[in-house]
């Protein structure tokens, strides 16, 4: 059995809080175990509740547009949620769930080590940019022990604000340059003439 399927495994049955009691089921993630880059939205909504896959709505598939953008099909990322169960009414995950869940996707992170991580809205943004704003940091990114961090709005929310769509279809596309940055080997340095030593 793979490491994913057995943390899949393992989410299924997970009852460290109560979200498990009026979700129909877990929505874990999904992607290649060897993704690049990993996109963390905030928690299943009605239809990932209903398929147990997450993204599978309206923001799923402005999401897959956003992909599209860059050439880039979903089945080549990872994607995942900071809360793996449907908060009831689609309410906001509360912070002790999303601190029960973490351990959840602290493994999938040490399986997948992606060289890339992107938070969609502001629940996963504040697992890596404590006490950031999206408004202020989104589409800026922050490379940190060999991986680059970049935060964007929610699809959801930019599905139905004009500004919002612009902004996201705007960070969307930098996100080719930063990974083909963070894979180039580093520069040549190039010793100016007149400093050189022989
Ligand atoms: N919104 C999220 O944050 N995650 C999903 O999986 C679906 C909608």
């Amino acid at each position: 059995m793979s490491a994913l399927t057995e943390v899949y495994k393992d989410i299924a049955v997970c009852r460290r809080c109560d979200l498990y009691k009026t979700a129909t089921r877990a929505v874990p993630g999904e992607g290649p175990e060897n993704a690049e880059i990993m996109f963390i939205g905030e928690g299943p909504g009605w239809n990932e509740d209903q398929q147990g896959r997450p993204f599978v709505g309206a923001a799923g598939k402005f999401l897959e547009q956003l992909f599209a953008s860059i050439g880039l099909k979903r089945e080549q990322v990872y994607i995942t949620n900071v809360v793996k169960h449907r908060p009831p009414s689609n309410r906001d995950p509360l912070p002790t769930e999303i601190a029960a869940c973490n351990i959840w996707l602290d493994r999938q992170l040490e399986i997948i080590r992606p060289k890339m991580i992107i938070t969609l809205g502001r629940h996963s943004m504040a697992r890596f940019f404590p006490n950031k704003t999206v408004s202020k940091i989104h589409g800026s990114a922050e490379r940190r022990d060999g991986v680059i961090y970049f935060a964007m709005y929610h699809p959801a929310a930019a599905l139905h604000q004009q500004t919002l769509r612009y902004e996201i279809e705007q960070d969307m596309l930098k996100i080719p340059a930063l990974l083909a940055e963070l894979k180039s080997p580093p520069q040549e340095k190039i010793m100016p003439k007149q400093m050189s030593m022989f």
